[in-house]
Formats: C-alpha cells, structure tokens, sequence
C-alpha cells in the first residue's frame, strides 16, 4: 500500500512548565510520529537537550531544532488563530468540552490556513483555571473509569494528534470565516474587561471569571479581526460618553 504523507504544519503542541526532559522528548516524538509542525515550551523546568534529543528518536531531530521556549502563555499564543486546551478534569468554569475526534474534525475543516495551538499542563497539576481561559476550546480525552482520568502527558499529545491525522479528509468547503489571531483577541478582551469594570458591569472581586461569560459567547461563534475592532470601537464610544456625558455623532 502506497502511502501519503499529511502535514499538519499548522498546528503547534505547546507545554506547558514540563517538569521532565524525558516528557518533553517522548512528546517530540509524538508531535513527529502524527506530522503536527512545532512543539513551543512554556517556562521549562528543565530542557535538558541531550535528555531530549536522547527518547524523542533521530526522527524529532529537525522540530527540536526549531523548538522554541516561550516566557508565558499569552505569548506563546499570540500568534495562533484557535486555542485548544487539554485537562483530566471536569469543572463547571473550564470547558466546552469536547472528545479528541470532534476537536480533531473541527480542527481539519478550519484548514491549513488557521493556526492552531494544542495546550498541555505541567505533569502534576495540569493547566490553570487562567490558563484554561486562554483557550477557545477544551478537549478531555475520556478514559474507562473517571478516577483513573490523567493521562502521561506524551500519551495525551499522541491521542490528539493520532485523531487530527486520521481526520485529515477535508470536505472541500471552504472554511466559514477567517479568525483574528490570539495576540489581537485577548488585546480585545482586555479593552472590554475595562470598559466593564470602567461602567460597573463586571464587579472588582475576579473580574477574570466574570470575563469567562463573554468568552464563552464568543468561543461559540468565533472572532474575526473586524469583530474586534468592532467590539474595540464600542468601546471606545463608552469610555467617550462616559467622558463627554454625551454620544459622539459622526459628522
Ligand atoms: N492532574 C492533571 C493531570 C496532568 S497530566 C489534570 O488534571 O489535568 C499532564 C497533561 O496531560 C494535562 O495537563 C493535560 O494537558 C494532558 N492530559 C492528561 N490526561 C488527560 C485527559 N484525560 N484528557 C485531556 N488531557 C489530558
């Protein structure tokens, strides 16, 4: 049987704080073995490359090369168009939750063009509630008994990946619209947070969670460049207003 390659360049594998070298390198490994195009590290606890270099296999040679180690989050982020998160854990303020096969066809029919980040958290304790509200969206991979629900972390990095590869049939239509990427969203999302704490909408106490509503609106319809700066120009007429008591009226 012939058999073709798929890339998926578009799509990054990003740690977060891995503790293990040896971690870091069976998931190079993974990233390699189902084709996804970067693997970004977040505040490594230890990248020791010869540990690395030494589990992912010759084959990982060339994306540990281009690795690169991010100070934070919102930075390793800011540049990716859709961010998927990953945890072990069911709460009520992380989610939409969604299985590795339905994230993986999602993920195909947005098309190469759409950056896009996979999210994973540090061995122990996964990902942050602040982190998981950098994201879009979240994907639990479901396991047989709800108490044996963490995953090793190359393993869930394999899982995803192995189903974006064997969801790589495109139906052919173009995708429904061009996302904003990450960097000019959560400047939006800031810009709103303010104009809202600015008119009292969102209380002082963790403005941060009650942010999440709004996110959770948006993440169900996506944003495009122009819904930001739409979002950003509302903003601006509220803080005029407020300044002015009264509307600027466009000449
Ligand atoms: N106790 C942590 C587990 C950390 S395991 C938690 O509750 O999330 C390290 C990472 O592997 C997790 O942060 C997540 O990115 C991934 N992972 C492990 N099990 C997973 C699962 N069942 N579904 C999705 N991701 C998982």
């Amino acid at each position: 049987m012939k058999q073709r390659t798929i890339r998926l360049d578009h799509v990054a594998v990003v740690l977060c704080q891995p503790k293990l070298a040896e971690n870091i390198g069976t998931t190079a490994r993974a990233v390699v073995n189902m084709g996804l195009g970067r693997l970004i590290l977040v505040e490594p606890e230890n990248p020791d490359e010869r540990v690395i270099r030494a589990v992912a296999t010759r084959a990982a040679d060339g994306l540990i090369d281009r690795m690169v180690i991010a100070p934070d989050l919102p930075a390793a982020l800011a540049d990716f168009h859709f961010v998927v998160g990953t945890t072990a854990r069911l709460g009520d303020h992380r989610g939409p939750f969604f299985t590795p096969r339905t994230m993986a066809k999602k993920i195909v029919e947005m098309g190469s063009e759409t950056r896009v980040a996979l999210v994973f958290g540090t061995e122990r304790s996964g990902l942050t509630t602040a982190d998981l509200r950098l994201c879009q969206a979240v994907v639990r991979i479901p396991t047989a008994d709800p108490k044996a629900s963490s995953l090793n972390l190359a393993q869930a990095v394999l899982i995803l990946g192995y189903d974006l590869l064997t969801a790589h049939e495109p139906s052919g239509e173009p995708p429904a619209f061009k996302p904003a990427v990450q960097g000019e969203v959560q400047a939006m999302y800031d810009h709103l947070q303010k104009t809202l704490l600015d008119i009292g909408f969102l209380p002082d106490q963790n403005p941060d969670h009650w942010l999440m509503s709004f996110k959770r609106l948006f993440n169900r319809t996506g944003l495009t460049h122009g819904d930001c700066n739409l979002l950003r120009g509302l903003c601006r007429q509220i803080a005029w207003v407020r300044k002015n008591g009264k509307p600027q009226i466009e000449p």
